[in-house]
């Protein structure tokens, strides 16, 4: 679906009618609704996995009126509108002695930035891939306020906020895209009527793999938002493949990180869901095509298949899924500073324990 949709959180509340999103209720008021909630496997699986492959698919809350604001078309390749401010990381970037986008001819503008650390070197390279952009916004969610939120700002928004804190821990932060964007440039049969085909949708996580392995990353984690067919559905899913030669280290890596950004929003009395750690061929979905449902698992962190997926990443990695931006509670918090802050704290946590030098933690 096209999507110009404004990226930064201040945006978001502008393009959602210049009013902030209203605070979740403090954790000792009753939410009924929790109790009509089901768990992510299988009610709300539906979109879950077809969004991670980068298909277009939009539930709407079962109930509700359509959201009908119109959106603009973007250009035919995905890229940044020229009206849209570039994201202060790609500036910044573009400024460091060593940071900035990795060349490569495969990646659209804005795509694969390197960000140096800002504290004392760790001498490692976290890769952080906000998922969808550009033609594909994702799930669009809908808040309490009625503001309707896309999955891709959000995501990257939620990357931006991460970003600096692992920098600040010593981190070296390779962004699979700092606007709203595609990672891989879109060419003949990419797109179709301004969304992705299947073909452009693997291209697309195709890019996003080959960034974290040109990155030389030593984790990979990917940020999604949920989608379910109820507003009821909520909760936070991590995925990991089991399947690869690292598939232990990944499962440490998805434990982590659904262990800590959950405690994180919780510890704000959230009651956030926890709906578990997952892989990727059990999570269920619907498949974008034939291609990808015979692959059967998520592009980004599955192994090679012929025919299909020559180059796989080649690192532990995770897809995370904090909460179901189609529960207008959730996504309230999505879209909310605090939330993105929490989560954003999360995932450092989680990826900085994964990282220290522990014997477990040994290739
Ligand atoms: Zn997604």
């Amino acid at each position: 679906m096209p999507d110009s949709e404004p990226l930064s959180l201040v945006s978001l509340r502008e393009a959602g009618g210049g009013d902030s999103v209203p605070p979740p209720p403090p954790p000792d008021e009753p939410r009924p609704q929790r109790s009509l909630r089901r768990l992510w496997w299988p009610g709300a699986a539906v979109a879950g996995v077809t969004l991670l492959a980068g298909a277009v698919f939009v539930l709407a809350p079962s109930g509700r009126p359509a959201l009908g604001r119109p959106r603009p078309a973007v250009s035919p390749s995905g890229g940044p509108s020229a009206a849209r401010p570039a994201p202060a990381a790609v500036a910044e970037a573009a400024s460091g002695p060593i940071g900035g986008p990795i060349p490569d001819a495969r990646f659209a503008p804005g795509a694969c930035v390197v960000l140096p650390p800002t504290g004392a070197d760790r001498h490692q390279t976290v890769f952080l891939d906000p998922g969808h952009g550009g033609p594909d916004p994702g799930t669009i969610g809908i808040t309490e306020g009625g503001h309707a939120v896309d999955e891709s700002a959000l995501t990257l928004s939620t990357a931006l906020a991460a970003a600096p804190l692992l920098r600040g821990q010593g981190y070296r932060v390779v962004l699979s895209r700092t606007g709203n964007s595609t990672v891989g440039v879109m060419g003949a049969g990419d797109l179709l009527s301004g969304t992705f085909t299947g073909q452009g949708a693997l291209k697309d996580l195709t890019a996003r793999a080959a960034c974290a392995n040109l990155a030389r990353a030593a984790a990979l984690v990917s940020i999604h938002y949920n989608a379910g067919g109820s507003p009821a559905n909520a909760g936070m899913v991590t995925i990991y493949d089991d399947v690869r030669p690292f598939s232990a280290r990944s499962l440490r890596l998805a434990s982590l990180l659904q262990t800590e950004i959950l405690a994180s929003m919780n510890g704000r009395g959230w009651g956030i869901p926890d709906s578990g750690v997952r892989n990727d061929a059990s999570a269920g979905g619907t498949a974008i095509d034939a291609a990808d449902r015979a692959y059967g698992r998520l592009v980004l962190l599955g192994p090679a298949a012929e025919g299909y997926l020559a180059t796989p990443s080649e690192m532990p990695g995770a897809v995370v899924e904090p909460l179901f931006i189609t529960d207008p509670f959730e996504a309230s918090i999505a879209a909310g500073a605090a939330g993105q802050q929490a989560i954003a704290a999360g995932i450092v946590r989680a990826v900085d324990t994964f990282l220290q030098p522990t014997p477990s933690n040994a290739p």
